[in-house]
């Protein structure tokens, strides 16, 4: 029994390059034990380059790739253990089931080497786990799109592996069922105790399934940790617009902060006369009542609404310095609706102005 801090899956300093194309740049990762891990970016940054290496899918060519505080692949060594004899679970976007076997005979498949007694009582814990006990004998063509999700699943689980990887897994589902299953599938993964690492584009199915998430930029890892810190402490600008939508504007750090559209921001660490980007997300700004904010909030005119289900986004119009004035979204949750040309009161939570040095 391996402590319970052990790192499931560890890459150092992995670079790789097709042809001219550097793919992955110096990326160093890990997954512990029981974490779900996801590695999140843009297409084209690297993320299924990645999960390809730890697999042992594509050749090493620099760094280390090691499970279980173990080396399976070695780039300066030209060294490396065949992907069947890694212990990884994969699951790709398409779910890849053989579709002229059951479904026993798929989540059997990486069984081989148990006892035929044993493996039968393992396919029927594994589809029990993912909620399809009684699907034993169908076939993958007879299945919904979430129910072969599941029995991909149940196949990558079934051989316990030492890390599952799971490439965009729910991206071939309609909105309504990636939900559903990507809340069921945590489930497994938690109840499990599976060390994941999960590739995705979409950071809220990122936020959603991650304990912690890797973000990725042309090859590299921009910024790590938990989702929380990912989106409330963002490093770079890349990073908060990943997120979601933001307003933007420039402006100069003087006597320890910045004039901007909204009020004087307070720009602690930055040296005076330098020159920030301030990123405001739209649901950083509350539309107030008159005399309900203890500090001056700025006024500013309707010029659009637009429903968003639960939320609604406003676009409105405040005066910037210069004399002329700026645009901005705003995330309205209240159940009173602003008309178009009408004026509001704004009010930001200082703490939620993000303000990067250019
Ligand atoms: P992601 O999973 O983030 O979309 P990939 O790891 O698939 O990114 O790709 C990273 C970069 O490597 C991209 O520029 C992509 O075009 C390139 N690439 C990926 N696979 C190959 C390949 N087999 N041959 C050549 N270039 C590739």
């Amino acid at each position: 029994m391996k402590p319970s801090s052990a790192r499931a899956l560890e890459l150092h300093d992995v670079s790789h390059l097709y042809g001219e194309v550097r793919a992955v740049d110096r990326v160093s990762l890990h997954v512990d034990e029981g974490e779900v891990v996801c590695l999140l970016g843009p297409s084209g940054c690297g993320k299924s380059t990645i999960l390809r290496l730890a697999a042992g899918l594509e050749q090493l060519q620099q760094g280390r790739v090691l499970m279980q505080d173990r080396a399976v692949a070695d780039g300066a060594a030209h060294r490396s253990v065949p992907p069947e004899r890694r212990g990884v679970g994969l699951v790709f976007q398409d779910f890849a089931l053989f579709p002229h076997l059951s479904v026993a005979r798929n989540v059997g498949f990486g069984l081989t080497e148990a006892a035929a007694d044993t493996r039968e009582k393992r396919i029927a814990e594994v589809l029990g786990q993912v909620d399809m006990t009684g699907f034993a004998g169908a076939f993958p063509h007879a299945l919904s799109g979430g129910q072969q999700q599941r029995i991909a699943l149940a196949r990558a689980l079934a051989p316990q592996p030492a890390i599952l990887l799971l490439d965009e897994p729910f991206s071939g589902l309609d909105a309504r069922l990636r939900e559903q299953i990507r809340d069921d599938t945590l489930h497994v993964l938690k109840q499990s105790r599976t060390a994941t690492l999960m590739v995705t584009h979409d950071p809220e199915e990122a936020m959603f399934m991650a304990d912690r998430i890797y973000l990725m930029q042309a090859g590299r890892v921009v910024q790590s940790g938990s989702p929380d810190m990912l989106y409330h402490r963002p490093v770079t600008p890349f990073v908060a617009r990943f997120f979601s939508n933001t307003n933007e504007f420039g402006g100069t750090v003087r006597a320890g902060g910045v004039a901007t559209p909204l009020g004087f921001l307070p720009a602690p660490g930055l040296a005076e006369g330098t020159r920030v980007q301030i990123l405001i997300r739209p649901e950083s700004l509350q539309v107030v009542a008159p005399g309900e904010s203890g500090q001056a909030p700025q006024s500013a005119l309707v010029e659009e609404v637009r429903f968003l289900g639960g939320s609604k986004l406003l676009v409105v119009r405040v005066p910037a310095g210069d004399g002329g004035s700026i645009s901005l979204r705003v995330r309205h949750a209240g159940r009173h609706l602003p008309e178009p040309g009408s004026r509001i009161l704004l009010q930001l939570e200082e703490a939620d102005a993000l303000i990067f040095p250019e």
